[in-house]
Order: structure tokens, then C-alpha cells, then sequence
């Protein structure tokens, strides 16, 4: 949510700016702006609403604004709407305080009254408007700039990662972090700054992760950290292995294609992340002891983490016989539930910066809960503030709409299932073997899912004009039919609704008409016959019917309008297959309907707002 960048060194920054905030798009923006300072003379501040495209124009692609260090933003409006006057960078009315801001200042209100009072007026209404002229404040009563920067943190409440340009030292730029994501990077005799990696990931492949309540001053020569009591603090950089190639699109047109097909490769490598030598390697923490002494698993994410958290739900609860309990973070967190040192509490999140699903976090570890977080991004919030974390290795994801990172969290899943399965004595060591041989086997398999990905783009333009649609399914069906009705409402803007297909008729039935697609997931033998009698049902209202369902159940063709075949797998994986032609089918609705597929209108990649 929401992207920042700065350069400070003896490139030209400006397109070092639109550069990196293009590789941020992915994060969800309603408008940009960037500040260049220029040696002697004032800085420039350039902002436009809507795309970044309309940034880059209003600069000439950068040329028309020049100088050496400058920071730059794109919003994802939290307070205010989204235009230009909202749009950041926001400054001081004599400029000498010139800020981005990502994340929520809580305690605005107060804070704005308070300058008020002290003759201070707001031309946006933003609270990072607030934020700047709050260090304006501090700065007038004779304090530093790094002062002021320790002051403004100890009195905000909220949420920031916050770059700044104090003219009082024109050779740097201030940086604080506080719950959203931030890091700083070194080229030769120049400095970087960005919300993520890949912004930077062309200059310089080691960075620094700022932590809560931290603050940094960057220059040409270098960088500085320093806590919250301003003494000076070390940091050791993290070198980045992925390359920045693996952020471009690299012939596909979208994203969410490029990262669809990269679902075997991020499948096997989080595999090889975790087994080794055949036998899967848990956090030491989590010792047989441990695992036999769970009471409750808890599993806590927000949109699709919540799905894979739902798949398993069911692929735990049925290997290894412990109760599990998936929740939503943003109820989660508000929630009081009981939980002791015999709960586990599993928080998933590609980025490890979701907001919800860190609260949730931190209440489960002050209730005394174990936990364990399965996230993407090395490095982040959530991976440091877990007890233990165990990595997908789906490498950068861009597209808004998750694909390969949801892959790669089922496959942790999966083989938290198994382990735990053995360790608690409910699997044999044969059981375990050929289920690990099992996943090994499912990267070849999607591949041949892929290799017939015409049949649903042919399929999908049919249905470029639906009104609504409903993705039906039992037991991991209904887990996987989930995750399908989502991918379709985020990128097709067709309202889809996900159903266990047992509990249609209590309702929702009657929302059914005369060409209504219902799609069915089909893959759980023992829930089969179930299913099509619900397919059947609908079908005899008016509804049009897709089946996803294994080869060799050739028993739809006769019911559905069309059916897509996936390869046989052990049951408890079969959605990893299973969701591929349904993220298949909503990716070409929405390129059917024109629709912004990477990007789709209002929604971030990391929310890291509540
Ligand atoms: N809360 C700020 C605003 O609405 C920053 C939002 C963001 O993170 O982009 O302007």
C-alpha cells in the first residue's frame, strides 16, 4: 500500500524516482508526487493525480526537474480523497519541511487541533499533512531536524514510514519508521531509500531493514542510523538474491500471467526451502514434544491467507487430528480468544506486512500463544516478529491479485500437515513418503494444466458479461472455491460469490436464474456425487454450468456446459491444481472486460493500514 522512494547521490533523482515508484505500482496508488531538491535553488514539488503515467508526463519523464536528491510518493488515500492537493509529497508553508508519508497518523485529529491553536493552517486533508507541519513545529522551537524526528515519534500514534527533506541540512534526507515497511539500500557515493525491494533492486542488491522506532539520515557518503533516543545504532545489510529481472514482466503481458506460469518453479522451490534430504525441516522450536502437546492451531490471514488458512483447515485437521481454527486477522485482533501456551497461532502473509494480520500477531504472542509465521518477503515485520517463520520462495510478486505466493503458502501447509501428521503418530513413515513424493509431483502437473490454458480463454470470453457467478465445492472444494470466487471479483469486477455447495439451497438458490454461471470444484471423491446433485439442482433453475474436476471423472460432461480437466493428485493437495483454471478463467474475464488486471482499481498488494 501506498509507495515511497528517495535518491540522494549524483544521478539525476527524478528518474530514479519514476523508476522506482513504477516498480512499486503493484503496491495499489490513487495519486503520485515527488519533491527534487536542486543545489541553491528551491525545491521542486510536482504532483498528479491518477496514474503515475500523468506524473511522468507533467516532468518529462523526470528531465524537467532537476537535482541530485529528491523523494517521491504514491498514495493510497487513507485520509482525504484521492487529488492533487492530497497527494504527496506535503510541505510546510515556507518549505522547510518537505515529507511522504506511507501509513495512518491515528492521533491527527488532536494534533491538528493543537497546531491550530498555534496559528498553523492545512491546505489538504491529509493527516500526513499534519504529520509535516507537527515536525515544522517541533523544528521552530530550535531543535535539529533529527530532534524534531524523535519528538514527532514519541508523540504520534499510528503508523509511518516517512522520508523528509529539512532545508536546514539540504546534504540529507531523514527517514523514520514505524509499522510500515522501509528500507535503505547503498550504491557508489549515493543513497536509496524505498518501501520495497524491488524499487531499488536495479542499484543495489544489499539492503538495510529499518526498524519500529528507528530513524536514519542518508547522504551521498553514506548512511546513519540511529534509535529513538537519537544515539547511533549499527545495522548489518541483507543481501537480496533474486534478481531484477524476476520484477519485470518478461514477454507476458501482465503480471498475474508471468506469475501464474511461475506457480511450478515457486512451488518446487519453497519444496526444496523446507525438505532436505527427504525429511522436512520444522523451526527448531517446534519439537516433537511441542507438536504432540497442541491443543489448538490457530490460523490467522487476511484475503487469500485466509483461503490457504481454510485448505488447511482441512489438510490438518485430517493428517495429524488436531483441531485447527482459521480466522480472519481483522476480527482476530479485537477478538479475546483463549489462547495458552499449548496454541499455535500460524500467521501467513506474502508481504509480512499486512497491518490486521501483524496485530493479530502480537496479541497471540502477548496471550503467551507459540507462533509460527509463513511469509514471502525476507525480512518483514511479521517474519521478525514471529517466534519462528518458515519462507515461500515464490520470489517477488507484483500483481495485485496473489497467485504463485498462495501456491507456495499451501505447499508450507501441506508439509506442516505432514510433519505434524508423524510426529503426533497419526501418519506412518510410508504415509509420509509418498506424500512428499506427492507434492514433488505437482509443479510437472501444473505445467499441464498451463499447457491447456486456450480451452479456458475460450470459455472465459463467453462470460465478459456476467452479471454475478458462483464457484460451488464440499469440503478442500469449497476451501479452493473460495480462493476462485476472489480472484474473480478482484480482477473482473463481476460480483462472485464462493459457496459451500451443500448450504446454496438455505439461500442463495434464489439468486440463481436463467444463465447464471455456477462453476463446481469437483476433486474430493468422497463429496463428488454431493456436489453434482447440488450442480443439478441449480442447473434445473436456469443456471450454466462449469466443472473443475480430475481426469477420469467423465460423469459431469453430461451435466456441465463445459468441463475442465486437471491430473490426478493425493486428495489433500488437489486445490493446488484445482485453483490454477481458476485463476486461469478470471485472468481472461478480466482481459476480456478491459480491466486494469495488474492493478485493479482500489485494492493495494500490502495493506499495511487496518
Ligand atoms: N494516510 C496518508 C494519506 O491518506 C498516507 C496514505 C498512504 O500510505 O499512501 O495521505
Amino acid at each position: 500500500m501506498c509507495g515511497i522512494v528517495g535518491y540522494i547521490g549524483k544521478k539525476q533523482a527524478s528518474p530514479i524516482l519514476l523508476g522506482g515508484l513504477e516498480r512499486l505500482e503493484y503496491r495499489g496508488y490513487d495519486s503520485a508526487g515527488l519533491a527534487v531538491k536542486k543545489d541553491g535553488a528551491e525545491t521542486v514539488i510536482v504532483k498528479a493525480k491518477g496514474r503515475l503515467r500523468a506524473l511522468a508526463e507533467k516532468t518529462d519523464d523526470g528531465a524537467s526537474v532537476k537535482g541530485c536528491c529528491g523523494i517521491g510518493h504514491t498514495r493510497w488515500a487513507t485520509h482525504g480523497e484521492p487529488s492533487e492537493t492530497n497527494a504527496h509529497p506535503h510541505c510546510s508553508d515556507d518549505k522547510r519541511v518537505i515529507a511522504v508519508h506511507n501509513g495512518i497518523i491515528e492521533n491527527y485529529k488532536p494534533l491538528k487541533e493543537k497546531l491550530e491553536k498555534a496559528g498553523y493552517s492545512f491546505y489538504s486533508q491529509t493527516d500526513s499533512e499534519v504529520a509535516v507541519k507537527l515536525l515544522d513545529y517541533y523544528l521552530k522551537k530550535e531543535e535539529s531536524p533529527l530532534c524534531a524526528l524523535a519528538r514527532f515519534m514519541l508523540r504520534v500514534r499510528g503508523s509511518y514510514a516517512l522520508a523528509v527533506l529539512f532545508s536546514d541540512e539540504p546534504d540529507k534526507i531523514f527517514v523514520a519508521r514505524k509499522d510500515s515497511p522501509l528500507l535503505l539500500g547503498r550504491g557508489e557515493n549515493e543513497s536509496y531509500l524505498a518501501s520495497d525491494i524491488p524499487a531499488i533492486l536495479p542499484y543495489t542488491h544489499s539492503v538495510y531493514y529499518m526498524e519500529n522506532l528507528e530513524m536514519a539520515t542518508l547522504s551521498k557518503s553514506g548512511i546513519t542510523f540511529y534509535n529513538i533516543d537519537k544515539e547511533e545504532i549499527h545495522k548489518t545489510p541483507v543481501k537480496i538474491t533474486f534478481s531484477a529481472q524476476l520484477a519485470e514482466k518478461n514477454g507476458f503481458e501482465h503480471f498475474m500471467m508471468k506469475e501464474i506460469h511461475e506457480q511450478p518453479q515457486a512451488v518446487e522451490d519453497t519444496l526444496n526451502e523446507s525438505i532436505k534430504n527427504g525429511v522436512i525441516c520444522l523451526p527448531e522450536s517446534l519439537s516433537t514434544a511441542r507438536i504432540q502437546a497442541l491443543k489448538t492451531v490457530y490460523i490467522v490471514g487476511c484475503g487469500s491467507a485466509y483461503h490457504v488458512g481454510v485448505c488447511a483447515q482441512y489438510v490438518i485437521e485430517d493428517l495429524a487430528k488436531i483441531s485447527v481454527r482459521v480466522e480472519l486477522a481483522s476480527e482476530f485482533r479485537y477478538r479475546a480468544p483463549s489462547l495458552d501456551t499449548n496454541a499455535l497461532v500460524i500467521v501467513i502473509s506474502q508481504s509480512g506486512e499486512t497491518a490486521d494480520s501483524l496485530g493479530a500477531l502480537r496479541l497471540a504472542k502477548q496471550a503467551g500463544a507459540k507462533t509460527l509465521a509463513i511469509v514471502n518477503v525476507v525480512g518483514s515485520s511479521i517474519a521478525r516478529e514471529a517466534d519462528e517463520v518458515m519462507y515461500t520462495r515464490a520470489g517477488p510478486e507484483i500483481a495485485v491479485a496473489t497467485t504463485k505466493a498462495y501456491s507456495t503458502q499451501l505447499i508450507v501447509c501441506y508439509l506442516l500437515a505432514i510433519a505434524f501428521g508423524k510426529a503426533r503418530e497419526q501418519i506412518e513413515k510410508t504415509d509420509c513418503e509418498r506424500l512428499l513424493a506427492e507434492l514433488f509431483e505437482l509443479p510437472k502437473k501444473m505445467h499441464r494444466i498451463l499447457e491447456d490454458k486456450e480451452r479456458l480463454q475460450w470459455f472465459a470470453s463467453k462470460y465478459a458479461n456476467a452479471n454475478a457467478l458462483f464457484v460451488i465445492g464440499r469440503g478442500l472444494d469449497y476451501a479452493c472455491a473460495l480462493e476462485g470466487g476472489l480472484k474473480t471479483k478482484e480482477i473482473s469486477y463481476i460480483h462472485a460469490e464462493a459457496y459451500p455447495a451443500g448450504e446454496l439451497k438455505h439461500g442463495t438458490i434464489s439468486l440463481i436464474e436463467d444463465g447464471t454461471l455456477v462453476v463446481g470444484v469437483l476433486t474430493q471423491e468422497r463429496l463428488f456425487e454431493k456436489t453434482v446433485s447440488n450442480m443439478a439442482e441449480v442447473k434445473s433453475r436456469g443456471a450454466e454450468l462449469f466443472a473443475v474436476t480430475t481426469y477420469g471423472n467423465y460423469e459431469t460432461e453430461s451435466l456441465a456446459d463445459f468441463t475442465f480437466y486437471i491430473p490426478r493428485t493425493d486428495e489433500h493437495f488437489a486445490v493446488s491444481l484445482a485453483v490454477i483454471p481458476l485463476q486461469l478463467t478470471a485472468y481472461y474475464i478480466s482481459v476480456a472486460r478491459g480491466v486494469d488486471v495488474d492493478k485493479p482499481r482500489n485494492l493495494a498488494k500490502s495493506v499495511t493500514v487496518e
